[in-house]
């Protein structure tokens, strides 16, 4: 088998929402895990997006230097009204956030109906995560507006993980294997985010690409390389 490479995590909660670890303690755990990119994207609405960004942006600029793992600022739209989720994004996006997760309708919450469309149809949402049941219409949009679709590592949320991965596969959406990280423990190795990968019915070769080679293209497309 191929190198995996290094672990790129795309999606994870800390204490400025329901995570468990303070971002330094959060930080330190991913840098030990060996990983290359830790993305903070706490749960967000209309009342905590400055909040949220504006602490993240404080410990990259102090902290982050003392690390060697790069720290992304991001924001997990989380139960907003599906109309709002492309202007909070883009207001996101204003505020430093290089990551825009949308938390997607996921069978294990009631997420509002139309959150996934509404998702995809924005050019400032990066990532759908946990889309549940999403329909072919939703994957295609995804695949137009270049939004990356969400395998969870997450219990409950991966519960769906084959019927996106069959969709995806079916209709070229990018796909990234993501914890959804809100304790130590949730963190994975890129052996285990592999078999995520296979375990949704990909092969070997989709499963490489979608943990290997999908976090690269991902990280150029965010920051604009
Ligand atoms: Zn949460
Ligand atoms: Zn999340």
């Amino acid at each position: 088998m191929m190198k995996l490479g290094n672990r790129y995590e795309f999606h994870t909660h800390t204490l400025l929402s329901d995570g468990e670890l303070l971002i330094s303690e959060h930080v330190r755990r991913a840098e030990n895990l060996g990983y290359e990119v830790i993305s903070i994207t706490d749960h967000a609405d209309v009342t905590n997006i400055d909040e949220i960004l504006s602490k993240i942006g404080e410990f990259i600029k102090s902290e982050g230097q003392y690390y060697k793992i790069k720290v992304l600022p991001g924001v997990e739209l989380t139960h907003v009204p599906p109309q709002m989720i492309n202007e909070l994004a883009e207001y996101s996006k204003a505020k430093g956030a290089k990551i825009v997760v949308v938390h997607g309708e996921t069978i294990v919450e009631p997420v509002a109906l139309k959150t996934n469309l509404y998702a995809v149809k924005s050019k400032y949402v990066d990532i759908l995560a946990h889309p549940g049941l999403i329909t072919e219409e939703e994957v295609k949009l995804a695949v137009e507006n270049n939004v990356y679709l969400e395998l969870s590592a997450r219990k409950g949320h991966s519960l769906t993980n084959g019927h996106v991965a069959k969709l995806a596969s079916k209709f070229g959406a990018n796909m990234l294997v993501d914890t959804d990280a809100h304790s130590p423990d949730d963190f994975i190795s890129q052996e285990f985010a592999y078999k995520v990968a296979l375990a949704s019915g990909l092969n070997s070769e989709q499963a490489y690409k979608v943990v290997s080679l999908n976090p690269l293209n991902f990280i150029k497309k965010i920051l604009d390389l």
